[in-house]
């Protein structure tokens, strides 16, 4: 099995230590789940794990499992909640392949109907924006 290095210090291990804060939609024992504060559509989530994977090829197969699990659960909801029509699954592995934050994670994009995703890294959304889209997600969880 490939193993990438895993930095203890990387963003979603802040964020899973409590030290940087995140709208939080979802946690499980193995699992957290947050709105991306980048977001390509209104209601783009992550999935992670709590176990410090850097990417897909860092974790055993049950435990990649637990977190599938959870992102076929949540995303038909978090796609209703927002009133999207389709759901994108996304999950990049390395930099070549436009991995950014080396901590495996699952991107929950809801899609819209002839409305096109917002440039990848384009701006921080408002967090008044992102609290509004939270409240409404957590709602039908
Ligand atoms: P990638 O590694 O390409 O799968 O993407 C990492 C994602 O994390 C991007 O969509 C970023 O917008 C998002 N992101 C980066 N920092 C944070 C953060 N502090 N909280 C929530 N999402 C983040």
């Amino acid at each position: 099995m490939h193993m990438a290095a895993y930095d203890q210090d990387n963003i979603f291990a802040k964020v899973l230590k409590g030290e940087i804060p995140c709208h939080k939609l979802y946690e499980d024992e193995d699992t957290l789940v947050f709105l991306d504060i980048m977001p390509r559509t209104e209601g783009h989530t992550l999935v992670i794990t709590k176990e410090p994977a850097p990417d897909l090829f860092g974790i055993t197969p049950e435990g990649l499992g637990k977190l599938m699990a959870v992102v076929q659960k949540l995303a038909p909801k978090i796609k209703d909640a927002v009133g999207a029509d389709g759901v994108l699954i996304q999950q990049f592995n390395g930099a070549a392949a436009g991995q950014t934050v080396f901590h495996l994670h699952v991107h929950i994009v809801p899609r819209k109907d002839g409305e096109p995703m917002r440039p990848e890294g384009a701006k921080v959304a408002d967090p008044d924006a992102l609290a509004a889209t939270a409240e409404k997600i957590r709602a039908v969880l």
